[in-house]
């Protein structure tokens, strides 16, 4: 008998590389936080012991998800601003909110907040723009959940930062602080081409290639924009993005609607990744990521909630469904984006987009144990023919269960083990009364 931490025995087990897979009656085994090995159950009972072992007899067992594109603070913001077109929501609701607000402890208790929620619906990655990221990364050690958090650029005063060379130079400091924690990593957060000028975009280009890290930047988010940009600097945004030097595989692209179609070959070229928000991008009417075309093009294609305040949730498995259906209305086209090309996107191509492909997004040997449970066994997920397309296509965010994070348990049976839910009922409550009094 071999002895390893934690055993992990699943009805069925979808490692989501190779493609389509469903493993039934298989264990994921963990040690040091990472997989050992993903064997048939018969196999790992036979030949592997641990003091750990859990029986998932009803659950499949799959990646957490990654969300490629959030603002997790702005869960105070959830239901603030409904029903408004993204420039109306922005300028005259978002902005002015955050100008009012968005200071460290709003940062604080908004990313608790966010990232309990996100737990609990299987996310064990998300990709934060926001002010104070070293806030962000506190929250996410605090709870257990693994971080990639922006060092944002925006061409306007913060209470994070007054100019362009305070944002870099604060960035850095957050970048220099977590570069070698296991949870945390960084990016770089321009916030958009319309807020940030030509010489901040160029010198994210540069030290993104110094301290070899992703650039997440919202682009295209409507035709509007891209209008806009024309008006006003005579190139469309992917276009100017292309003579600053920012097109490459480090790219990570948010929204990504009006496009043409030699900018899908063109951001497939670069190896720009995209990261898709259907529902924000439905709820403010920005427009329509073409993703069954972006696919065919090569162009590796993530799923992320953006903001709650935008959304209104943070729950990928929504997201996910969305996106697979939505795209099949956008393509015309029923055999676009199926089920476990839906699940790829919300986990290992999120993964990719962030450069951790090696690390997590999908259940193999040596990659980081971060997994969620998802019961299968109730009466509304009968009958069970395939796993995958009960998941993505009825299945709900309460019937994830269980989460581990580098094989650490942060949810059991439905409960946050790593954050005093009582404590943050009241947190979000008071920030409630406090906005809601202006
Ligand atoms: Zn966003």
């Amino acid at each position: 008998m071999q002895q390893v931490d934690q055993i992990i025995h699943a009805r069925w087990v979808i490692p989501v590389e190779p493609a389509a897979e469903v493993l039934p009656a298989h264990s994921v085994l963990v040690r040091d936080g990472r997989i050992t090995a993903v064997l048939p159950t018969p196999v790992a009972t036979r030949d592997f012991t641990a003091p750990r072992i859990v029986h998932l007899a009803r659950h499949a067992l799959l990646p957490g998800f990654v969300n490629a594109h959030t603002h997790a603070a702005m869960a105070l913001f959830r239901g603030l601003a409904d029903d408004l077109p993204l420039k109306t929501w922005l300028e005259e609701h978002i902005w002015p909110a955050e100008a009012r607000w968005a200071d460290r402890e709003f940062v604080r208790d908004g990313t608790r907040l966010a990232v309990a929620e996100m737990l609990l619906g299987g996310t064990t990655c998300f990709n934060d723009m926001y002010f104070f990221p070293d806030e962000v990364a506190a929250a996410a050690i605090a709870a257990g959940i693994r971080a990639t958090v922006g060092m944002i650029v925006i061409g306007f005063p913060s209470a994070w930062a007054r100019d362009t060379r305070e944002y870099f130079a604060n960035g850095q400091a957050v970048h220099d602080r977590y570069r070698d924690h296991p949870l945390i990593r960084t990016a770089f957060a321009p916030h958009a081409p319309y807020t940030v000028d030509d010489d901040a975009l160029r010198q994210v280009a540069v030290r993104a290639e110094e301290l070899d890290v992703p650039i997440h930047i919202h682009l295209h988010e409507t035709a509007h924009e891209v209008a806009e940009a024309v008006a006003t600097t005579g190139l469309r945004p992917i276009a100017r993005l292309e003579r600053l030097g920012l097109l490459s595989n480090r790219l990570l692209a948010v929204h990504v609607t009006a496009l043409e179609a030699s900018e899908q070959r063109l951001l497939a070229k670069a190896g720009v990744s995209v990261a898709h928000c259907p529902e924000s991008n439905l709820k403010l009417a920005s427009g329509f990521c073409p993703l069954a075309a972006l696919t065919a093009a090569g162009v590796n294609c993530a799923i992320g909630t953006d903001g709650a305040a935008s959304n209104n949730d943070l729950d990928m498995l929504g997201e996910m469904r969305t996106a697979a259906l939505l795209a099949k209305a956008v393509a015309g086209d029923p055999c676009a984006v199926p089920a476990h090309v839906a699940l790829r996107m919300a986990t290992l191509n999120g993964a990719r987009a962030l450069g951790l492909e090696q690390e997590i997004g999908s259940l193999s040997a040596g990659k980081s144990a971060d997994l969620m449970a998802f019961d299968l066994g109730g009466l509304r997920a009968q009958p069970v023919y395939d796993p995958i397309s009960q998941i993505v296509y009825a299945g709900h965010r309460d019937q994830i269960t269980d989460v581990w994070v580098a094989g650490r348990r942060v949810v059991e049976e439905r409960r946050l083990l790593s954050v005093d839910e009582q404590d943050l009922l009241a947190t979000a409550e008071r920030w409630r009364a406090r906005i809601d009094a202006r």
